[in-house]
């Protein structure tokens, strides 16, 4: 099952120390994941779940592909990369109204020959049903990738991320004691998690939640739960989940999804301007804020070595451009 993915990125992805930051918290060793190097139309962390959707999709012998984000979703563009290289029809379904100009990852979506479709107040994928019976009956065969590709088969792309990371730390002889994340739609919270318990580390997940609003009914720690029950299933994990390992942290993501504050700003511009790194505004900043804000509160225990996993995002910043300049 963790074998059935086609090779869309680069990986391994550089795992890193932060020299600079590190001497900023004496008490901590921080280091970097650059899941922002995936490649793949600037990379980012969707790379990794693509690669199992897009075998999927190939093996099924699906002609189309269908998922549904924000404007600037990196999910998206990643999505409309996955679909270019691999010769798929792409349809993109997003949340509000065509707007004058497009900027950031829409203008890129639109680049790598994505069909757009307009939500309106639907966001989150509701429309996408309606969608794909339009297309299917146009004669196409049509695979859906749910919103932010946060199904088990995307979370088996942290699953195996985390496959990666235990190589990397055995030949860089590194323990590492936390990983902070940015958590949207819970696939890679999830994966993580289960790739944690399946692979045998000790490492405490420090998921920060980027969006206040949950996922249809569900709360998002609800959503991820649902993913550790099946992956548990699914993978032989000896271990009983309950909601307390679907914990995320809620103290971020008051001002609500895209609204970038001077939290946000002051991340990008620290990790920017001492290890030349670029988050985005909207998920990595948000999370790497909260990780800032641990480590000067002295939250984790002393001299731990903490891992910061960078998901990506950078052309959103382009489309935020007045925001960041304030
Ligand atoms: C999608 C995304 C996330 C969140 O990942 P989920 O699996 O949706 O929780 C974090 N950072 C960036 C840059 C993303 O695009």
């Amino acid at each position: 099952m963790l074998n059935n993915k086609h090779k869309l990125g680069f990986f391994p992805t550089p795992l890193e120390r932060m020299d600079n930051l590190s001497k900023e918290y004496p008490n901590y060793n921080l280091f970097i994941k650059r899941d922002d190097n995936s490649g793949l139309a600037s990379g980012g962390n969707k790379v990794r779940k693509l690669q199992f959707f897009i075998y999927d999709v190939l093996y099924k012998g699906f002609d189309t592909v269908i998922t549904a984000g924000a404007q600037q979703s990196n999910h998206c563009r990643q999505t409309a990369a996955a679909c270019a290289k691999t010769g798929l029809e792409c349809h993109l379904l997003l949340g509000g109204n065509k707007p004058k100009n497009y900027n950031g990852n829409l203008l890129l979506s639109h680049m790598l020959g994505a069909n757009i479709h307009f939500a309106g107040d639907n966001r989150k994928g509701e429309d996408i049903l309606k969608l794909k019976q339009e297309l299917e009956a146009k004669g196409r065969s049509v695979y859906e990738i749910p919103y932010g590709g946060s199904n088990l088969l995307g979370a088996y792309g942290f699953v195996d991320a985390v496959k990666e990371l235990k190589k990397q730390l055995l030949e860089q002889n590194l323990k590492i004691d936390y990983i902070f994340i940015a958590s949207s739609s819970g696939g890679t919270q999830a994966g993580l998690k289960l790739g944690i318990d399946l692979y045998g580390l000790d490492i405490h997940l420090i998921p920060i939640s980027i969006d206040k609003i949950g996922l249809g009914d569900k709360t998002l720690d609800e959503a991820v739960l649902e993913l550790l029950h099946q992956g548990q299933k699914e993978l032989n994990i000896q271990k009983d989940y309950s909601i307390n390992d679907a914990e995320l942290i809620r103290d971020y993501d008051k001002p609500g999804y895209g609204v970038i504050t001077k939290n946000e700003k002051m991340a990008i511009k620290q990790l920017a301007q001492k290890e030349g790194i670029l988050l985005d505004p909207v998920y990595s900043s948000r999370a790497f804020y909260g990780m800032l804000d641990y480590l000067k509160n002295n939250k984790l225990k002393k001299n731990a070595n903490v891992l910061f996993w960078h998901t990506g995002g950078l052309p959103a910043n382009f489309y935020y451009s007045e925001e960041l300049l304030k």
